[in-house]
């Protein structure tokens, strides 16, 4: 997917822009389960267009005395990954020794950008703002992120950089594609090495549809499926390996290209904020999720370790917490491919189709045992429901009230959906129509 980078000093707007940017995929994502929105990155929609977008601030600590050097950084790691830039500066304090800085780099960028003069509030800064031109970027914009003004022109002329159906030829196709994502040193890559120790377990190996992923296809245990890499890269680059933006935009695209996303953990050290944002990104993304919890040959073991690891594990998950579990530990080849079996059940799971028939007789009367609740007087009444013809398990319920179906409810019918057909490991979308 394409993916637009916001780069600007602090303060100039961009979480503001980010959000509103976002905004407009809220009613969608709302729909979700598991959904936790972060200041980051997301998805936006626009003009039938979607995109990622990535808030390079959210990776700045502010109170570094370096961070003038971590944003340089990040703007040539943003250039290097991203499809296109958006600068951010601000009409009210005007062109600052940083921005120049800034745009020194962006100049260069083979990759296109775009100006974003922010805080254009009023008639006044309109006219103040126009020393920005002096910046020689030829995409310029005036816009204020708070009342939106001008961000729509922006927007157009972001997406038409799109091409329409952005999805490459996929020399994989068929397979089941699976991203191992995790921190550094988690042992994604100890777990690559497991796997590739069998002997001619590898078919192929095709560089992704962008040189940053690596896709490897494997026979194994006469199982055929692809693991999107993006550990190896990694090493051999010089830039600082330890950035998070770095890894976090990789990680990005393996989950774009990927059909279920392993989310490899260090098990002493348990699940870091990163990796939920992660998870619940994979989640928003439709994507199936399997956890792998690495180095498990360290943990001192008692009855109910495994057990309660899991618990509490699934407590940070949630909502979204249906999702399996896996102890491994990949220096001592212990349920690694347990994990890769599994990884291909939540596949299989996630591309599960339910006739309309089966889904009715069991929907229906799980209706039955437990109404929706009534609202302003008036009985809600869910008259039949059907599959979407979606890539993830999407379902429409018509009813007669679709608007007052609250989410405690619709969360029942996802746990009822989930108990009867298993969903474990796959992000369920359900729909209220009117009937
Ligand atoms: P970031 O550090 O670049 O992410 O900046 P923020 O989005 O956090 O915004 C910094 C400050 O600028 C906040 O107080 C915002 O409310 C304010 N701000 C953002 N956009 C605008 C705008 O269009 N006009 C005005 N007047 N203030 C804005
Ligand atoms: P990556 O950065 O996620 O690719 O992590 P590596 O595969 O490079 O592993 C980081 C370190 O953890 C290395 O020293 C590995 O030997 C070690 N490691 C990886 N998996 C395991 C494991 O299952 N058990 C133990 N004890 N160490 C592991």
């Amino acid at each position: 997917m394409f993916t637009l980078a916001i780069v600007g000093r602090p303060n100039v707007g961009k979480s503001t822009l980010f959000n509103r940017l976002l905004e407009s995929r809220k009613a969608i994502v709302d729909d979700q389960s598991g959904v936790t929105r972060d200041r980051q990155y997301g998805i936006a929609d626009w003009s039938g267009k979607t995109f990622n977008v990535v808030d390079t601030g959210g990776f700045v600590d502010n109170s570094d005395d370096l961070f003038e050097r971590e944003i340089a950084k990040q703007v040539m790691i943003a250039i290097e990954e991203a499809n296109a830039l958006l600068f951010m500066t601000d009409a009210a304090t005007g062109i600052t020794d940083l921005d120049e800085e800034m745009v020194q780099l962006l100049r260069r960028s083979p990759k296109p950008v775009f100006l974003a003069v922010n805080k254009v509030d009023n008639h006044q800064r309109q006219l103040e703002a126009t020393e920005f031109y002096s910046m020689g970027l030829e995409n310029t914009f005036f816009i204020s992120s708070m009342s939106g003004s001008g961000t729509g022109e922006l927007l157009d002329a972001i997406v038409a950089l799109i091409p329409d159906g952005d999805e490459t030829v996929d020399p994989h196709e068929g397979l089941t594609k699976i991203a191992i994502l995790g921190q550094p040193n988690v042992g994604k890559s100890s777990l690559l090495n497991a796997l590739t120790g069998q002997e001619r377990t590898i078919v192929s190996d095709i560089a992704g549809t962008t040189r940053d992923t690596i896709h490897t296809r494997y026979n194994l245990f006469q199982k055929d499926f692809v693991l999107i890499d993006t550990a190896g890269i990694r090493r051999k680059k010089k830039v600082d390996e330890d950035l998070e933006f770095y890894s976090v935009i990789r990680a990005i695209k393996a989950i774009d290209e990927a059909d279920v996303c392993m989310i490899v953990l260090d098990a002493e050290k348990g699940i870091a904020a990163q990796d939920l944002n992660i998870y619940s990104l994979a989640a928003r993304k439709g994507k199936a999720i399997v956890i792998l919890v690495n180095k498990w040959d360290l943990v001192e073991k008692q009855t109910n370790t495994a057990r309660d690891y899991e618990k509490e594990l699934k407590q940070r998950l949630a909502p979204f917490n249906d999702v399996p579990i896996v102890f491994v530990s990949a220096t001592e080849k212990i349920r690694i491919f347990k994990g890769i079996e599994v990884a291909l059940e939540v596949n299989e799971n996630r591309t599960k189709k339910i006739s309309t028939s089966e889904l009715n007789k069991v929907m229906l009367k799980a209706i039955e045992s437990y109404h929706p609740p009534m609202v302003r007087g008036h009985l809600i009444k869910i008259k039949y429901m059907t599959q979407l013809p979606t890539r993830v398990p999407s379902f429409a319920f018509f009813t007669n009230f679709p608007d007052d179906i609250k989410t405690p409810y619709r969360n029942y019918l996802e746990n009822q959906l989930r108990q009867q057909f298993n969903f474990t490991g796959v992000p369920v979308r359900i729909f209220f129509r009117k009937s």
